[in-house]
């Protein structure tokens, strides 16, 4: 939300939001639009059976085998909520920082749909079970369980059901437990808003709760965006974009909308409140519904389940489950660990990388070795380069290793340029740093071995010397390039520098 004491002075300016009309000189303040966007995301929850029935959940087995009367909606069949299910959204919410409600409501949902054989959905409506969190600077307005909709199958994608021509419907994820997250509309930017759904789900990555899985579903994100002028605090007219399917099309997809409401808004036009699609392949969005087709769901309690009461055993439970959250082990990377905030993030964002990273910093210990900033920049520049996409715990590259090789380098026993090479070879085959530096003589070259390389490569530059002395430092880079050669990177760049300078002034 903007600052109050800036919006309130804002709304007794009577030039504030005024749009249209000549802008005499530079554009002021005023006049930016500033967009405001808010999410709603459906989080798939990684139980064994669905929310309401003991149907296993399903992962792209034939269609129309993980049904049950339960979930295929047969009348006189009774749900039971999945106790596990409630687990994980009591974490979530309390990961998210919500109120916890004592007593929450199921309601039932009601829209026809062929992907919803009893007519309705069992959701929460105006007593979910956590509201009013916050994750970084955005605000949660709630937390509700709910079960997911079955999938229509497409002509053309349905060949192997039995043949059938239209659509058909596989009714195996009807019944999935699905968390809804909403935010307050608190995000400025796309890109501020696809960042802070990559927090969200590596927050939701580490409760261990979901698959998290943007292509298959398993995580799902529609944004909501209005424009204002800057500066102003009442909220503008409002657009939605259905499943914006991952972080790269839900950037490009709120980016698209920003430039059409803001053009229309600049010609004076309104915005429409209605709900769009965005196509990825052409950039371009198109109206779902309007606000006039919009659905009355007519919420009634639903009568065949009781309140959701937590326990205090349920709640203790929830509570004890927690693990460190990314965004506090990146706060304690900087602030206990001193390292960058991009090192931090990189490395708390990633459990795998945090859990190596922390590893080395204990293997290193006590002994004079590389301070946890360096082994930072290791594990996230050279390792995680020679790694590409696969898990750190797959390497042959063992958290001591990469401690005892930064150690070395962070002593001046071998060179960077040796240490990354000691590093390919130990990703490539295994085997200790200390022991391949010996065995293939790259330990650091000594100021003897160095004096002779560096004299002849001094002697052999007497053009790059002359500039050197007429103060073109850059024309070092040659000496130093030409030290570097022979001594194959052995050599530390800073020493031989001052070598090649004292050489020079002699
Ligand atoms: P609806 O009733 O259309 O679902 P809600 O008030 O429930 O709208 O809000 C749904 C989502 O839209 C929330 O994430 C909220 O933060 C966001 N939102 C609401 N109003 C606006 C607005 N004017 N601009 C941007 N986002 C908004
Ligand atoms: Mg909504
Ligand atoms: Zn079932």
């Amino acid at each position: 939300m903007a600052d109050p004491s800036t919006t309130a002075d804002r709304a007794a300016d009577p030039a504030a939001g005024h749009l249209g009309g000549p802008a005499p000189g530079d554009e002021p303040a005023e006049r930016r639009l500033e967009p405001v966007i808010g999410l709603e995301i459906h989080v798939q929850l990684a139980t064994r059976t669905k929310m309401f029935c003991a149907c296993a959940l399903s992962f792209g087995e034939e269609p129309n085998t993980r049904t049950c009367p339960v979930c295929l909606g047969h009348p006189g069949t009774l749900p039971v909520p999945n106790a596990r299910a409630v687990h994980f959204g009591l974490m979530i919410g309390m990961a998210l920082e919500c109120e916890i409600a004592l007593r929450s409501i199921f309601h039932r949902k009601n829209y026809f749909y062929p992907d919803l054989p009893k007519g309705y959905q069992i959701s929460q409506y105006d007593t979910p079970l956590c509201a009013g969190g916050r994750l970084r600077d955005v605000r949660i307005h709630r937390v509700h369980l709910e079960e997911d909709a079955a999938k229509l199958v497409h002509e053309g994608a349905s060949g192997r059901i039995h043949g059938a021509a239209g659509s058909v419907v596989d009714f195996n994820r009807g019944g999935t437990p699905l968390v809804e997250i909403v935010t307050e509309p608190d995000l400025r930017s796309a890109a501020d808003a696809a960042d802070w759904l990559r927090l969200l789900r590596v927050t939701l990555r580490q409760l261990g709760v979901s698959d998290v899985n943007m292509d298959e579903g398993s995580l799902r994100c529609d944004a909501n965006v209005s424009l204002r002028p800057a500066g102003t605090s009442d909220l503008g007219v409002k657009t939605e974009l259905k499943n914006m399917n991952s972080f790269r099309f839900l950037e490009r997809g709120v980016d698209a909308e920003i430039a059409r409401q803001e053009e229309l808004l600049r010609a004076g036009r309104a915005v429409v409140q209605e709900t769009l699609h965005f196509d990825p392949t052409t950039g371009s969005l198109s109206p779902l519904r309007s606000k006039e087709e919009a659905h009355d769901y007519r919420y009634l309690p639903e009568p065949d389940l009781v309140p959701l009461a937590p326990t205090p055993a349920m709640l203790r439970a929830a509570r004890e489950a927690l693990p460190e959250l990314p965004a506090a082990r990146s706060e304690r990377f900087s602030t206990e660990l001193g390292l960058p905030v991009d090192t931090a993030r990189m490395l708390a964002f990633s459990a795998e990388l945090g859990d190596f990273f922390e590893a080395s910093v204990a293997a290193s210990g006590d002994r004079a070795g590389a301070d946890p900033r360096e082994l930072a920049n290791w594990v996230v520049g050279e390792l995680k380069s020679s790694l590409g996409d696969a898990d750190p715990t797959s390497s042959r590259v063992r958290p001591d290793a990469l401690a005892e090789l930064a150690g070395m380098v962070a002593r001046h026993e071998i060179s960077r340029a040796a240490g990354r090479q000691v590093l390919e070879i130990v990703a490539a085959e295994g085997g200790a740093p200390a022991a391949i530096v010996e065995a293939r003589g790259l330990a650091r070259a000594g100021e003897g071995e160095l004096a002779g390389v560096v004299g002849r490569a001094v002697a052999e530059n007497a053009d790059a010397v002359e500039k050197v002395r007429a103060g073109k430092t850059k024309a070092m880079g040659a000496i130093v390039g030409a030290v570097m050669r022979e001594t194959k990177g052995r050599a530390d760049g800073e020493e031989v520098r001052r070598m090649i300078e004292e050489r020079i002034r002699a």
